[in-house]
């Protein structure tokens, strides 16, 4: 079948799958310095962000990926209090962490300003945390950003990147993890998207190599549906600087003083069993 038009595509030629949006409008269309930025209404997602050609986000969808980014490492840490993001120019994640009242810094460290400037606009219920004095915006990139901290200066290290390809290569590598290691104290945590779990198991071999490598002492990758993204099913890497991964403050969870649409402490648990073949394959 040809679909006409009406319909936004992406195709993964190496999955040899495609995902497709009926689509009512473009609204936005730019080439910034970094990459081409593309809005779109949909019939029945909302609006789409497409970076490059790849699918960012969705007004529908994107509670599930913000959420497991940011609410499973929130929780397992004891008090964190300093968080960065890389990427996340949406603004998505930096709301989801501004939720726990026990942040009390969070930068959002994103190369493309532009992707911030659109959000604002056709995303806005994203950016409603963008004023909160804790709220702190760099625009420029995470790896260099990152080699410039002070040690042992942040609880929790996000990436919340685009695939690794372009920019983004560079925050996939063990150097980076260096970075990051050195970055975070003891007792805190890096946690990384890491694509999918049906698509990109040597990916998510590689990054929980390089993780360990750099010096974290464990690794636990989530999964969770992300129905825009290649195969519907997507992944959130931790790794710990001495903290314990399968444990999580539940009683918190049950206690939360904020809503969530997706997240609560029986998501979290079971987001920690692992499936047999990562056991089989990851180690
Ligand atoms: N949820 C999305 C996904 O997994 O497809 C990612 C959302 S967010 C829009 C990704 C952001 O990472 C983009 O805005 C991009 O500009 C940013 N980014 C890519 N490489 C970067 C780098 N080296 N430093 C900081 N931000 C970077």
């Amino acid at each position: 079948m040809t679909l006409d038009q009406n319909w936004f595509t992406e195709a993964c030629e190496e999955c040899g799958s495609a995902f497709s949006l009926k689509i009512k409008n473009k609204l936005h269309e730019e080439q910034s310095e970094y990459q081409k930025i593309e809005i779109y209404e949909t019939e029945t997602f909302g609006n789409l962000m497409v970076l490059d050609g790849f699918v960012m986000l969705t007004s529908r969808d994107n509670f599930l990926y913000h959420e497991m980014m940011t609410h499973p490492a929130l929780f397992t840490l004891a008090d964190p209090k300093r968080v960065v993001i890389i990427g996340g120019g949406d603004c998505g994640t930096l709301r989801e962490v501004l939720k726990h009242p026990g942040v009390e810094e969070c930068w959002q460290v994103e190369i493309d300003e532009r992707v911030t400037r659109v959000s604002e606009q056709f995303f806005p219920e994203l950016c409603t945390a963008n004023d909160d004095p804790r709220a702190h915006f760099f625009f420029g990139d995470g790896v260099k950003w990152m080699q410039e901290q002070e040690p042992g200066s942040v609880d929790l290290v996000i990436v919340d990147s685009t695939d690794p390809i372009g920019p983004a290569e560079g925050l996939f590598a063990e150097p980076f993890y260096r970075d990051c290691h050195r970055a975070v104290r003891g007792g805190g945590m890096l946690v990384q998207q890491s694509e999918s779990p049906l698509l990109h198991v040597e990916l998510l071999k590689r990054m929980r190599g390089g993780m360990l490598a750099a010096g974290f002492d464990g690794v636990k990758t989530l999964t969770f549906p992300q129905p825009v993204y290649p195969s519907g099913w997507w992944s959130a890497t931790m790794a710990a600087k001495g903290c314990e991964l399968n444990a999580f403050r539940e009683e918190a969870v049950r206690a939360k003083p904020f809503d969530t649409v997706y997240y609560n402490a029986d998501i979290h648990r079971g987001a920690l069993a692992q499936p047999e073949f990562f056991l089989r394959e990851l180690g």
